[in-house]
């Protein structure tokens, strides 16, 4: 990163290299907190790890300073470990690799994890510089973002004195974030019956793929199509042909749109030509409705072996018109922002165990109401729950909602404009933000979210605008100084 050291943020990309340098994944931030630990005990900055492993560093105020509202910074200490397939990299022990291209910093081939490393590196370059305005300064560094956000979940009330949070966590450079949506899992299983199949049918393969997929709260706004749901009514759009259900099952992550699903049936042997006449029109309707979306979409059908068994009539009826049926994708927009979604639920994954005989079904709900979350859910539940599903709700966490008061909101735009002669945009995030569980715990907290412009976190194609990490570095310290 040699050639970041001339930038504006040059303290702040010292301390992104050496994070760089220290494996730090979800579940795994002992390394890089022990170094934390050492730095701030050499540099003398108080700093103390909570039972869940965040640390809690502070910071006196500068001279004059003494007296302004005490403000807390925070970020996550962990990252997404995600890398492609044919390179090998062990994110508990390797360096992270990184790449200049233009104005983007790039790993090589992993997560660079400037979610939330360039955060974090802001946080230590404010520590470390003595030049710097403020009133008291917290940092607060949580473990386990990433992976069900561990840390924010065991912060305790009282820990810290600040009175003003600012989250280093969101993505869009010129957006300040003032609320976030919650979240619940609903998960459904549903019992199927097979029978046997005799050798006068033949099977066939249905597969749904090139779908662009996307995050299940920041993308369900875009008209994409959901793999398992489109599956599904295919199934029921060819049942003018007699067909049995031998296995459908579709997408990989909760948190993911669905881009791939499948279906193995079985028809008569005479009814061969029409099915795959039938897919291929199919194929041809798919892409005409999902034009505005989809580029790659891809609707097959080829052969496969017999298989013994297939679905009884009335499981295979059960399961179709369930997924059918199910409420998927925006159920409501937010009336105080433009283009924001208020409550969505992603059906994001169906497998199909032959052991059990049974069908699972994950679907995400995120809202930034939570009364609406609650409906939803309840609503949700009970489709499932007509079609004999067990249903188990998990995992909730807490959204952020906006406070159109917020004075340090107003503060920081009032900095952004002063630097860069333009105003931010207002936005509450449809995604969860640790900040929705800071809100449960220190409701008195002002809080806000900002960052530099990051492009396909979690992925390895992860990159950080380095121009904007400049920006972001200055509406920091700006605000800092700025706070009465
Ligand atoms: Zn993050």
């Amino acid at each position: 990163m040699q050639s970041l050291q001339s930038s504006i943020a040059s303290a702040l990309w010292s301390y992104f290299s050496i994070i760089c340098s220290i494996p730090h994944p979800s579940k795994h931030e002992d390394k890089i907190s022990n170094w934390i630990l050492t730095w701030a005990k050499e540099k003398r900055i108080h700093c103390v790890q909570d039972h869940a492993g965040n640390l809690i560093l502070n910071k006196s105020a500068s001279s004059e300073y003494e007296h302004n509202t005490p403000v807390i910074l925070q970020a996550h200490l962990d990252m997404v470990p995600q890398k492609n397939n044919d390179v090998e990299h062990d994110f508990q022990t390797d360096a992270i690799q990184t790449e200049i291209k233009g104005d983007w910093l790039h790993a090589k081939n992993t997560t660079l994890g400037a979610d939330n490393g360039i955060g974090m590196a802001s946080c230590l370059a404010v520590l470390a510089d003595n030049t710097l305005k403020h009133g008291p300064l917290e940092v607060l560094l949580t473990t386990c973002e990433e992976a069900g956000m561990i840390g924010a979940f065991g912060l305790k009330t009282g820990a810290l004195k600040g009175k003003i949070l600012l989250n280093t966590d969101s993505e869009d450079e010129g957006e300040l974030y003032v609320g976030c949506a919650g979240g619940i899992n609903i998960n459904s299983s549903i019992s199927f019956d097979m029978m046997a199949i005799d050798s006068t049918h033949i099977a066939f393969q249905i597969s749904l793929t090139g779908l662009k997929g996307g995050h299940s709260g920041c993308d369900i706004h875009l008209g994409r199509a959901n793999a398992i749901k489109v599956i599904a009514s295919t199934l029921i759009n060819i049942d003018t042909i007699p067909f049995s259900l031998v296995n459908i099952q579709g997408g990989s992550l909760r948190n993911a749109i669905p881009r791939e699903a499948s279906a193995k049936i079985v028809c008569r042997k005479k009814d061969k030509k029409n099915l795959e006449e039938l897919i291929d029109n199919l194929n041809i309707e798919l892409i005409n409705q999902f034009s505005n979306s989809e580029e790659n979409l891809s609707l097959t059908i080829t052969s496969i072996n017999l298989p013994k068994y297939v679905l009884t009539n009335s499981s295979q009826k059960n399961i179709l018109t369930c997924l059918n049926e199910c409420q998927n994708g925006i159920y409501s927009m937010d009336n105080n922002f433009t283009d924001v979604v208020q409550t969505s639920s992603n059906l994001g994954v169906l497998t199909q165990d032959n052991e059990t005989k049974e069908f699972k079904i994950k679907v995400l709900l995120r809202s930034q109401v939570a009364v609406e979350k609650d409906n939803m859910s309840t609503t949700i539940r009970a489709h499932f729950e007509k079609f004999n599903a067990k249903v188990i709700l998990d995992g909730e966490y807490p959204g952020w909602e906006p406070n159109m008061d917020s004075a340090i909101y107003k503060v920081m735009e009032a900095q952004y404009k002063k630097l860069f002669n333009k105003t931010p945009k207002t936005m509450v995030i449809h995604a969860g933000l640790e900040c929705g569980l800071f809100s449960k715990k220190y409701p008195e907290w002002d809080m806000i979210s900002f960052g530099p412009t990051i492009m396909f976190p979690h992925s390895p194609d992860e990159k950080v605008n380095i121009s904007t990490v400049d920006k972001f570095w200055q509406l920091l310290i700006a605000t800092l100084a700025a706070i009465e």
